[in-house]
Parts: structure tokens; C-alpha cells; sequence
């Protein structure tokens, strides 16, 4: 708990966490102290209600909370509530009972519904976590389902977070795995920022980085402790998670916590893939698949002599502004079309610019391959820690076929502004020729075009199938 108070300190939205066994009799005396004097509606699904809904009721009422209306139980499948309706239906109900703060009970599905319906009426609001399965119980920002498409809106992180350990290890091992698969990025991540704050670009907030880094390496060394729900490897990685939320917060922008295999994830979920399935695609298991890709694209590009790059020839065939649009909408949907071919053209150098930044990123390579390497682990040990945590470990196991997933490769680029590994790639004129490599014969993808495993050791039912 020491490193959670310290993190505290540095997050300007989340006030308060418990994490703890049997801290689930907490929510009551932080409810009193966040939001003296205002009455609570609770906030679950059938499934989370049955989990702690009767102690945090107990909880809220012993600390003299006035509930102001009866608990709000969603149905209990995700698939039948989440999406922007049920943002809707808690925000009106929220609404038709003045001052009162939600409490919400769940996992990152429910938290993010009651995140962006608190947001939009300017409440703050509290929240019971019920699987160690996301960062985003101490992050700002819904991932929220709209006509089909996911988008991230933006919304203030809860006020306070209870995590009850005896509530998180008693969850699906499922969830537990989704939630060591979005941890598990935080390693390209960490790759991608250095290579951002190498080219000054984007410096790196050290306090962030060390609040993200730090336990999330530890965790993510222990893969079988993650599928045995080890009650320490589960604390450790509830930790890290709200760690990874508050390092958010610290520097006021995902970076800590999102890179190039975030903007894999990201890409499937704007499609809106694997949403209808029952349960639908976790987000931490497509974050997973976008880690190998990005320690893949890592692991050949630090093997890349950028000394012999032609800097001139790659100026002379940098795509004008037309020719970045008519790419990024062949590429996406219309739905977000727009938005990427705005966060592509912000990112594209051309004349003078290209040509500075190209002669930075010739002369700064050797140190960004000396400092990135110690940060990186293989794309062949990224795939063997995420099936042996019980997660999807291959494309194919979340139901993204090799020509969809190597296209992905070009459109994770373009639908965010953030600068990658995959944008160096660009930026050289060289992304297209690594993805090739990647996937021929001998590359890693040529080498693992299936994600069937050989190891029986593998925890079966823990990967989610495809319909
Ligand atoms: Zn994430």
C-alpha cells in the first residue's frame, strides 16, 4: 500500500484507495469521507452484485450513507448492457436523484459505464473492483461502445477505488488474465517512450514512468503465479494495475501505460471485434496479441543499420497530405476516418522537418537500441508469458486471421498521434518492408502462423473462442 499512498500523491483526480483483503468494509467510511453529507446509488450487474453487493450496501449504511434509491443491477451479461445506452440509462437515473454519487460495483466494463455517466453530469464517483482485469480503475477515460464502434471518451478517474482481494482472486481466471494482457504492454510501451523521449518528441515523466515500470515487471516475470491465482502474484498485479491508472494521472496522458500494441487493441475495437461475443472480447486479451506484434516490430528493428539510410531519397517520397488521406481511408472505416486522417497527417514530417528528424533518429539509434534493449523482452517470450498466464497468445485465438492482422500493422498507425515504434518505421520509409520481413518464411510471423500450442501444460478454458 506504501507505493499506492505515494502514488496518491502525484494523481489530481483519484483521492483514495483501498487495497487489501476484506477491505470491502472500507466503502462505506470512504464514501463518508470523499462525499460527506451526499447519498450513493449503487451501480452493478446481477453477476458483480453477487460478488460484494450485499457488503458494500452493509458498508455504505453502517457509515450512515443514505442510499437514494434502490441498487441499479444491470443484467448479467455484458453482451446484453454494454454501450453507450446503459452510459445513458445510469446518467438519467444518476440524474433524476440530485447530489447523489454513484458507486459503482465491477469490473472495467462497469467501471468505464459509470466513469463517463458520472463524467457527464460533473459527479465524482466511487469504485468496487471485482477482477484484477484492467488499468482503467485509476485512469481517466471510458472505453465505450457507440453503434457498434468502440471509442475512449474522456472522463474523470473515480474519486476512490476499494479492491478487496478476496473479491479479485475469487474472479474468473479469465479476468485475471485480461488483466496481466494489458499489463503485459506496458513493456513495448515503455520501448516506444524512450524511443519518444530519444527524439524529443515526447520526454519521459520520470515519477510516471517508475509508478508504471516498476511492479509491472515484477508481475509480469510470474505468468504461472497469474494462472494459479497465486493470492500474492494476484495483489501484486491488482497493485500494478491501479499503479499503471495513477502513472496516467501523474502525466496527464496514457503514454505510461499505451503504445504501438495498445493501437493494435484499439484498431479491433473500433471495429467493434469480438463485442457481441458471450463474454465479449476483453480488451487485455487484445492488448496482449498487439504486445507480440510491437516486441516483434521491436526485436527487427533493433537489428536495423540505420547508418546506410538514404535520407534524401526517403524526403523525395514522403506522401504529400492527399496521398496520407486517400491511404488512411482505404485503409479504415469511414466511422473513424476522419479523426485518423487527422492524427495521420499531424504525424507526417515532410521537407526540411523529415529531413532533421531523419539525420536525429540516424544519429540517436545506437542509444536508443542501447537503452530500449534491457526494456524488451522477445516476441517469442511475450507469446510463451501470455499462454502460460492463461491468455490468448496468437491472432488467431482472438479471431483476427493472419491478412487481418498483419493489415493491422499499417492501421495501428494511423488512428492515434501518438509516435511509435511503428511510426520510426514510417518515418525511415522502412515500416512496410519490417512488416514484410516479419511475415515471410523465415520471420517470426512466417514462423508462427498458428496459434495452436504444443504444450499441453496450457490451462484449458481460459482463452476465449471465437463463435
Ligand atoms: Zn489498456
Amino acid at each position: 500500500m506504501t507505493r499506492i499512498a505515494d502514488a496518491l500523491r502525484s494523481a489530481d483526480q483519484t483521492r483514495a484507495i483501498e487495497l487489501g483483503r476484506g477491505v470491502l468494509d472500507r466503502t462505506g467510511p470512504m464514501f463518508v469521507e470523499l462525499f460527506a453529507g451526499r447519498s450513493a446509488l449503487v451501480v452493478a450487474d446481477e453477476n458483480t452484485f453477487g460478488c460484494a453487493g450485499e457488503q458494500v450496501v452493509a458498508s455504505l449504511r453502517a457509515a450512515g450513507v443514505v442510499l437514494a434509491a434502490e441498487p441499479m443491477v444491470l443484467p448479467g451479461a455484458p453482451t446484453l448492457y454494454a454501450g453507450y445506452p446503459a452510459v445513458e440509462a445510469v446518467r438519467d437515473r444518476l440524474a433524476s436523484l440530485p447530489g447523489a454519487i454513484a458507486c459503482s460495483i465491477g469490473a472495467g466494463t462497469l467501471n468505464d459505464i459509470t466513469k463517463l455517466a458520472s463524467g457527464e453530469l460533473e459527479r465524482p464517483y466511487l469504485h468496487v473492483c471485482t477482477a484484477a482485469s484492467v488499468d482503467g480503475y485509476s485512469a481517466f477515460g471510458a472505453s465505450i461502445a457507440i453503434d457498434g464502434f468502440k471509442a475512449t471518451r474522456s472522463c474523470p478517474a473515480p474519486a476512490g477505488v476499494i479492491a478487496d482481494l478476496d473479491v479479485l482472486q475469487a474472479a474468473p481466471q479469465r479476468l485475471t488474465a485480461t488483466g496481466y494482457g494489458d499489463l503485459s504492454e506496458k513493456i513495448p510501451a515503455g520501448a516506444d517512450w524512450i524511443l519518444a523521449d530519444e527524439l524529443g518528441i515526447e520526454p519521459i515523466h520520470p515519477a510516471a514512468w517508475s509508478l508504471v515500470q516498476e511492479s509491472a515487471r515484477a508481475v509480469l516475470r510470474r505468468p504461472a503465479a497469474i494462472a494459479r491465482a497465486e493470492p500474492e502474484a494476484v495483489a501484486a498485479l491488482t497493485e500494478s494495475l491501479l499503479l499503471s491508472g495513477l502513472g496516467m494521472q501523474a502525466a496527464k496522458s496514457s503514454r505510461p501505460a499505451s503504445g504501438a500494441g495498445h493501437q493494435f487493441s484499439h484498431t479491433w475495437e473500433m471495429s467493434g471485434h469480438g463485442l457481441t461475443w458471450e463474454p465479449p472480447l476483453s480488451h487485455g486479451f487484445k492488448v496482449g496479441i498487439g504486445s507480440i506484434a510491437s516486441c516483434a516490430l521491436w526485436e527487427a528493428s533493433l537489428a536495423l543499420d540505420l547508418r546506410a539510410l538514404d535520407v534524401e531519397r526517403v524526403v523525395a517520397r514522403a506522401p504529400s497530405p492527399e496521398q496520407v488521406e486517400t491511404r488512411v481511408r482505404a485503409a479504415l472505416p469511414e466511422a473513424f476516418a476522419d479523426e485518423s486522417v487527422a492524427a495521420s497527417q499531424s504525424k507526417q514530417l515532410r521537407g526540411a522537418e523529415l529531413r532533421d528528424r531523419l539525420r536525429l533518429v540516424v544519429e540517436r539509434w545506437p542509444t536508443v537500441v542501447e537503452r530500449v534493449r534491457p526494456q524488451l523482452v522477445s516476441a517469442a517470450e511475450m507469446m510463451d508469458m501470455l499462454r502460460v498466464a492463461g491468455a490468448p497468445h496468437h491472432p488467431t485465438l482472438i479471431g483476427i486471421d493472419m491478412d487481418r492482422f498483419r493489415a493491422t500493422h499499417q492501421m495501428a498507425r494511423m488512428i492515434r498521434r501518438r509516435y511509435t515504434i511503428l511510426d520510426v518505421l514510417e518515418d525511415c520509409g522502412m515500416l512496410d518492408q519490417v512488416v514484410d520481413n516479419l511475415f515471410a518464411a523465415t520471420g517470426f510471423w512466417g514462423r508462427h502462423r498458428s496459434g495452436a500450442s504444443s504444450d499441453s501444460s496450457e490451462p484449458p478454458g481460459t482463452v476465449t473462442t471465437p463463435p
